[in-house]
């Protein structure tokens, strides 16, 4: 039968030990790469955040991302909103006017998740994204919209 492992992930979002029951060895307190606490449930409602699955016979070796949101409350874990705030933060210090600045900020979360309007939400994102000097969007924007968007998302954006 397939066993749940439970993901230790840093607030940040750096997976540590995406089977913290089956190979506890590997846990820490916190993150070698950022230096932030480390959790392994959600600090809304207290459920284990889901790693690996293990089955019976097979080698493990996928490499897991973190989830965006909890399973059990659905709130966004600490990473996925830590990230949204980057994203809004680098558009409000962008050169946009403002009513692109408000189409990012409205849409930003959207796709994060998959729901009916993740890909037109996904499409404005990328045409705002296009207006955006060439350093924010590829070193600021792009690598935290590829770690938040939804693989929905991702495919309307072509990333
Ligand atoms: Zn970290
Ligand atoms: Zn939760």
């Amino acid at each position: 039968m397939p066993i749940q492992d439970v993901a230790l992930i840093c607030l940040n979002g750096h997976m540590i030990n995406q089977s913290s029951i089956k190979n506890p060895e590997n846990n820490t307190q916190y993150c070698e790469t950022c230096g932030q606490r480390n959790i392994s449930k959600c600090i809304e409602c207290g459920s284990f955040i889901r790693g690996e699955i293990h089955y019976d016979g097979v080698f493990d070796w996928d490499e897991i991302k973190p989830p965006s949101y909890c399973h059990e409350c659905g709130k966004p874990y600490p990473w996925t909103t830590e990230r949204i705030k980057a994203l809004i933060e680098m558009v409000e210090y962008s050169k946009l006017n403002a009513a692109d600045k408000k189409e990012f900020v409205d849409n930003i979360e959207i796709i994060a998740s998959d729901n009916p309007r993740t890909s037109l939400a996904a499409i404005k994102i990328k045409s705002i994204g296009k207006k955006l000097a060439g350093g924010l969007w590829n070193d600021v924007a792009k690598p935290l919209i590829v770690e938040i968007a939804s693989e929905t998302a991702k495919k309307s954006m072509g990333l």
